[in-house]
């Protein structure tokens, strides 16, 4: 049996503060990330997808609905772990290298990929997430609901947002899109979508 383990978060639980406060964190990675996990354990075991790597998981659980409660934590322990990288101290604001030459190319300019990034995420109806793709060598913005994820639908994930109210209550309250803002503006990592793109 593989057994899945909650990774740790890739910064200090204060270091996104006050953007995202240390509360929020220990409950966000602590409780929920961590619940994930655990029910992504308990879901496959004595299954064939005991022996199989998440990704293997995700890929044959999508779009059936006798696995969907395996697919639903499998894929929410991969949202979560990509998003916890997605994010730095000191992030945010306009890209550099790579990334920033392919929005120019793709969106006409940063400023027209930040307001679409921000439409997609406030518009997300309920739980979900908020997309930078790469879908057939185009960037994308898309947005999906609930544990949903760009790898179920031929696209490469290189950045994302997590929108359920559990990411950002306890901060924002109802303001999704003032959370969504802050992270545009003061967290978002673009090194690693720089190296999700190669
Ligand atoms: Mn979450």
């Amino acid at each position: 049996m593989v057994l899945h383990t909650l990774p740790p978060l890739p910064y200090d639980i204060q270091a996104l503060e006050p953007y995202i406060s240390a509360q929020t964190l220990a409950f966000h990675h602590g409780k929920h990330h961590q619940t994930y996990v655990t029910n992504l354990n308990q879901l496959i075991e004595g299954t064939p997808f005991s022996e199989q790597s998440l990704e293997d998981i995700i890929l044959n659980t999508a779009g059936c609905s006798e696995t969907i409660g395996i697919f639903n934590n499998a894929a929410q322990v991969w949202n979560h772990t990509f998003f916890w990288t997605c994010m730095k101290p000191q992030g945010g604001g306009k890209p550099t290298g790579p990334i920033l030459e392919k929005i120019n190319q793709d969106f006409g300019s940063y400023e027209e990929f930040s307001k679409h990034f921000k439409q997609a995420a406030v518009t997300q109806f309920g739980s979900g997430w908020a997309w930078l793709v790469l879908e057939d060598n185009h960037l994308k913005i898309t947005k999906t609901g609930n544990a949903d994820l760009p790898m179920a639908h031929q696209q490469k994930a290189l950045l994302t947002c997590d929108v359920w109210e559990h990411a950002y209550y306890l901060d924002y309250q109802n303001r999704r899109a003032d959370y969504v803002e802050t992270f545009l503006n003061y967290l978002v990592n673009w090194d690693f979508a720089n190296l999700n793109l190669r």
